[in-house]
């Protein structure tokens, strides 16, 4: 079997059989109608390649397709092919081709070919044949069977050849087929390609109505865009001023905060400060603290040395309507410094009647001299008086117990002193109420030393040893309750009134009330007995507590502030009638209680063991007001009059024997 050649010699071997029978073409006829002549076998072979030839005609060297895989299909088709000559062939079939080959193309002999190319070896190196002559039959015979011989060989070759083609073929067939397949799958792309790209289409169509869509929108927000643009430019220019702003308040921020370091540093300084005054401050409250106990000391010495028991005289100016004394009845002669000390003594000249009358000759009057601790002119003034007092008044506020009475006869000045003039004019006010707006003013001043003080006032009258509530108010008032002296408590020293008000006071305006309400009261006693208030002691207490919470100190002590009932006596050469009677009664009782004063007050001094206390209400009263721990002063209130010598002589004498009396060393009633 022959090896499968490649498509290239093929080709190849198809140029050279296209040559060769370019070269002689009309010669083939001759085998050809020869070949119809010959055996039916001969024919047979023959037959396929004719209808090849014919089906493929003459356009098969034009119009066959020019794919690669049908390019190494050899050109064998139609009669010009000359089939390719084995060696194998027969040195007959050579010789016959290379006479027919003579025969077309006289001239010098083809060139003798190499070995093994595909020209018809067998002939090479043989001797032309030689036209037969007509005659040899059997030659030509012979040459007709060579021939035939070659023809077969050639139609076999053609066969493989078919089959090749048709192999070939096939695999075209396969191969269109495969591109088919591939066509199909390229075009169903091509379709969805396409597709894609209408879907592109109507995309990019949507795509540009919206693009259109928003030019436009972007056309009518150019405009919203330009006023966006100048707003943001006004909100620049905003930002930059808030900008300068902030920075400016940066900068006032930065200067407050350095004033304030210096605020700090300052502050701080200042509590340093504030504490070294604080520590100062403690210290001199100390020291003040000191100073103040050092003060009551030594006013308390003062006091002391002025006495416990002292005693002022004070003499009425003489009233309108009054006969006006001679010149020389009172005298009142300086001190022994001069006219600019205060007078302490009192002249009064009393002409002796009598005497006179038993001589026949008037008698010259004789004078009797006084000497007090003070001695006020009717022309002192109540303000004058109580600058006299007030230092005693204060010495209450220190616990000391004081107790300031006012002596003499019926209308000597008595009640003008303690309570003042008629009008209410601050100018004639009294002891009373100047007492009390000092001791206001004191006890303000110190509570910045940590002192706190209040005062409870009561106001009774004694009548025929009996108490009256001065105070008493609504179904009380003008009778009175039955007053009595009572001990505050078992065992206690303080004394009370039962039934009697006591008012705690703080102002002036509270005092003046009560000294309404007592002058009420009096005057409502007046209509119901004539004259009562002049024979019946009025006695105005004050109960002062004090409290120094900060240093536990505590102190009390009354103020005791009477009026006492007129000191005048009966007259003993008087005819005694019903009234009269009456009157002498009370004039006892004063004269016994007045006495009995005197008589505490002599025992007082004399340290006597039993003071007789309970012998009057007034003592019993005053009791605490007495007494060692107590400073006392009495008011003898002498009247201006000639016809008043004998009670004022009277008063002087008792102001005297008081005035004598010296009452042990006070002391201050401190817890
Ligand atoms: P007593 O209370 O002692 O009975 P009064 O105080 O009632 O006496 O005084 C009698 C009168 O004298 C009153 O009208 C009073 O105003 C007046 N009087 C007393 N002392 C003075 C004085 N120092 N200055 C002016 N008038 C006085
Ligand atoms: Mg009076």
């Amino acid at each position: 079997m022959e090896p499968q050649r490649s498509p290239l010699l093929e080709v190849k071997g198809n140029i050279e059989l296209k040559r060769a029978l370019a070269k002689a073409p009309s010669q083939l006829p001759l085998p050809g109608s020869r070949l119809k002549r010959g055996p039916d076998q001969m024919e047979e072979d023959l037959e396929p390649e004719k209808k090849r030839t014919r089906g493929l005609g003459t356009k098969v060297a034009t119009s066959r397709p020019r794919a690669t895989a049908l390019t190494t299909v050899p050109q064998t088709q139609g009669q010009t092919a000359v089939p390719k000559v084995p060696r194998k062939t027969g040195p007959r079939c050579s010789t016959a081709v290379a006479t027919v080959l003579k025969n077309q193309k006289p001239g010098p002999a083809v060139p003798a070919q190499k070995p093994g190319t595909t020209a018809a070896p067998p002939v090479v190196g043989r001797k032309k044949p030689s036209k037969r002559p007509a005659w040899d039959l059997k030659g030509q015979l012979c040459d007709l069977n060579a021939e035939l011989k070659c023809c077969r060989e050639r139609t076999q070759l053609l066969d493989q050849e078919n089959q090749q083609l048709r192999n070939q073929l096939r695999e075209a067939q396969q191969q269109a087929t495969e591109l088919g397949a591939e066509r199909r799958t390229l075009e169903e792309e091509l379709a969805r390609m396409r597709a894609q790209a209408e879907q592109g289409q109507r995309e990019l169509g949507n795509l540009s109505a919206r693009v259109l869509e928003l030019e436009e929108r972007l056309g009518t927000q150019e405009g919203l865009v330009q006023e966006l643009q100048k707003e943001q430019l006004e909100l620049q220019e905003e930002r930059r001023g808030l900008a300068a702003r902030l920075e400016e308040q940066e900068g006032r921020l930065q200067a407050s905060e350095a004033a304030l370091s210096g605020s700090q540093a300052e502050v701080a300084s200042l509590r340093q400060e504030a504490a070294a005054q604080a520590a100062l401050l403690a210290k001199r409250e100390e020291r003040l603290h000191g100073l103040e106990m050092e003060r009551r000391r030594l006013h308390n010495q003062l006091q002391e040395l002025k006495g416990n028991v002292r005693v002022f005289c004070r003499v009425r100016p003489v009233l309108p309507g009054e006969s006006t004394p001679p010149s020389g009845f009172l005298l009142f002669p300086s001190g022994p410094s001069g006219p600019s000390d205060p007078p302490t003594r009192l002249s009064l000249s009393r002409s002796d009647e009598r005497r006179g009358t038993l001589s026949g000759a008037p008698a010259a009057p004789t004078r009797h001299d006084f000497s007090f601790d003070r001695v006020f002119p009717p022309g002192s003034g109540q303000d004058e008086v109580f600058e006299e007092i007030s230092m005693l008044v204060q010495s209450a506020l220190d616990g000391y117990p004081v107790c300031i009475f006012a002596y003499g006869q019926t209308g000597s000045g008595k009640t003008f002193t303690m309570e003042g003039g008629p009008g209410g004019d601050p100018q004639v006010e009294g002891l009373i109420p100047r007492a009390l707006r000092h001791l206001f003013s004191v006890a303000q001043e110190l509570s910045g030393q940590g002192w706190t003080y209040s005062f409870v006032a009561s106001y009774v009258e004694i009548y025929n040893e009996t108490v009256r509530d001065l105070l008493a108010t609504g179904t009380r008032k003008g009778h009175g309750g039955e007053c009595e002296i009572r001990r505050a408590g078992p065992g206690s020293e303080e004394l009370t009134v039962t039934n009697a008000r006591y008012v705690p006071v703080s102002c002036e305006r509270e005092v003046e009330a009560l000294l309404h309400l007592a002058r009420q009261n009096r005057a409502v006693a007046r209509t119901a007995q004539n004259e009562r208030s002049s024979r019946s002691h009025s006695v105005f207490q004050l109960q002062i507590s004090g409290e120094h919470a900060g240093r536990g100190l505590q102190c009390a002590a009354p103020l005791s502030l009477v009026d006492l009932a007129g000191s005048e006596r009966l007259d003993p050469g008087l005819a005694l009638g019903p009234g009269e009677r009456e009157r002498l009664r009370e004039t006892q009782a004063i004269n016994s209680s007045l006495s009995t004063l005197g008589l505490v007050i002599m025992a007082l001094s004399n340290k006597e063991s039993h003071v007789p206390y309970r012998n009057s209400k007034l003592t019993y009263l005053l009791q605490n007001s007495l007494g060692g721990s107590a400073k006392m002063l009495m008011f003898v209130n002498i009247s201006p009059l000639e016809e008043n010598v004998s009670e004022s002589l009277n008063s002087l004498r008792f102001a005297s024997k008081v005035n004598q009396c010296v009452i042990g060393t006070a002391q201050a009633n401190r817890k």
